[in-house]
């Protein structure tokens, strides 16, 4: 045993990092292991207003806003039968942020986890935690080679969807609508308007399948497609050759790519919707995806990270001040973070749902919905009651279209023939 720290961290992607920068400026004694070597891989390139909040927080901003990202300004929803809306940030209800950024992943990550070391943080990559004790006073955590024992007070698990400690204790619950396989690469050359509208990331629908097209800075575009795990195992073929393939079918996609080509392999990720039980226990929390992830489709897993280290950090330092508060402060703790992932989840499953997408296609411009779905995908918590009733005026629409097919016009989802 060598040393002890308040606070250990399992994960050094955003979550670990928001929650280390925070509790170290808090004047916390904090380490982040972190298994891989700084720039890795990393899939969710499209941020949300919501999550320069808490890089502010972090001090950590200014060094994004200076490493060279594409500044993003909204989305475009398309359905492959050619139906478009674009939404804008600055149009949200009560809009606090205009934009976002869209980032290569790699180096936004390493930024947030060089800033965490500069700000306190004992970080030690190539360091996986392989197992861990718990007790009445903290925890010890092992790491793989056998060459790191550390004890501290409390642990945050932000091991992404490799949730180490939901795993030990069997807390993942997969949400069975949502049983899904995405495949995705990087390309060159693809087509991006002029403007603030060459930023927007491009969502589009098609019957059973939907693509995202998101913009990088330079002439780099992340290209994926999310369809029903079993779509593709029926396909019987390689990622590469069902990717392909899943373009080549969808004229949306396809009237961008036609001088494109992949300067990335093709990346492949099944099953990533699912939440964990319980997300504290004594001695620890659950950030990020380790805590839950629902559906990229509304950008929502950056933000999530961010914002759930942050209120990590916070839970942990009235805990270490005030070690009474503990039940308290962690059941605060699984609601606000719970309350973000059930918004998630209730939008994602409704995007699988052919009558939302109808009506989010054909917005009214009543009682400001549209400002209102404009906020929600900014991601806004919604925690103010007139967001939430215009919301729930949003949901109704969808649930009429399902009865009468009279809120907005029918679509058929699939390409017209040309
Ligand atoms: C197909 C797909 C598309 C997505 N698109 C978007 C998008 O457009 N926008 C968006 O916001 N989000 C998107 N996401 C989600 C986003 O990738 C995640 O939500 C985000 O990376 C979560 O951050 P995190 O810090 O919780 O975990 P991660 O970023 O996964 O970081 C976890 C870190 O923990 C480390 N680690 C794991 N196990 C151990 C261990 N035992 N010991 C030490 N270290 C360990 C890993 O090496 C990793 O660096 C997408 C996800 C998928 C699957």
């Amino acid at each position: 045993m060598n040393q002890a720290f308040d606070v250990a961290i399992i994960g050094g992607g955003p979550a670990g990092s928001s929650a280390g920068t925070l509790l170290a400026k808090a004047g916390r004694r904090v380490v982040i292991f972190e298994k891989e070597k700084f720039p890795r891989f990393r899939v969710g390139e499209s941020m949300l207003p919501a999550s320069l909040g808490t890089l502010e927080r972090m001090g950590v901003k200014e060094k994004i806003d200076n490493g060279g990202f594409l500044v993003k300004y909204g989305g475009e929803i398309v359905s492959a039968c050619g139906k478009r809306v674009r939404f804008y940030f600055r149009n949200g209800l009560n809009a606090k942020r205009p934009t976002a950024y869209q980032v290569l992943r790699s180096k936004f990550d390493k930024i947030l986890l060089d800033h965490a070391g500069a700000s306190g943080c004992d970080v030690r990559e190539q360091t996986p935690i392989e197992s861990f004790e718990l007790d009445d006073d903290g925890v010890t955590l092992y790491s793989g080679d056998g060459k790191h024992v550390v004890r501290a007070r409390y642990v945050i698990d932000c091991s992404g969807r490799n949730s180490l400690i939901g795993n030990r204790y069997q807390l993942r619950r997969p949400y069975p609508n949502l049983h899904k396989f995405s495949l995705y690469a990087y390309y060159e050359d693809v087509r991006r308007e002029e403007g603030p509208d060459g930023t927007l990331t491009r969502m589009v629908r098609a019957k059973d399948c939907w693509f995202w097209i998101i913009p990088l800075s330079g002439n780099t575009t992340s290209i994926g497609v999310v369809m029903d795990t079993e779509k593709f195992r029926n396909l019987k073929m390689s990622p590469e050759e069902a990717l392909t393939r899943c373009i080549a079918e969808q004229p949306v996609v396809n009237e961008v790519m036609s001088h494109a080509r992949r300067v990335t392999d093709v990346y492949a990720t099944g099953d990533f919707s699912y939440r964990n039980s319980r997300l504290t226990g004594d001695r620890w929390l659950l950030a990020g995806d380790a805590a839950g992830f629902v559906d990229p489709v509304f950008s929502s897993g950056v933000y999530l990270a961010l914002l759930s280290g942050e209120q990590a950090a916070d839970s942990l330092n009235e805990v270490l001040d005030r070690p009474r508060n503990r039940a308290k402060a962690f059941r605060f703790y699984e609601r606000r973070v719970g309350r973000v992932l059930d918004i998630y989840l209730d939008w994602a499953s409704s995007w699988y749902t052919q009558e939302f997408v109808e009506v989010f296609l054909y917005p009214k411009e009543l009682f400001e919905l549209v400002p209102t779905v404009s906020a929600v995908l900014s991601g806004n918590e919604l925690r103010d009651f007139g967001m939430r009733w215009r919301l729930c005026i949003f949901h109704l629409l969808v649930a009429l279209q399902k009865r009468t097919s009279k809120i907005a016009p029918p679509l058929t989802l699939t390409p017209r023939a040309s």
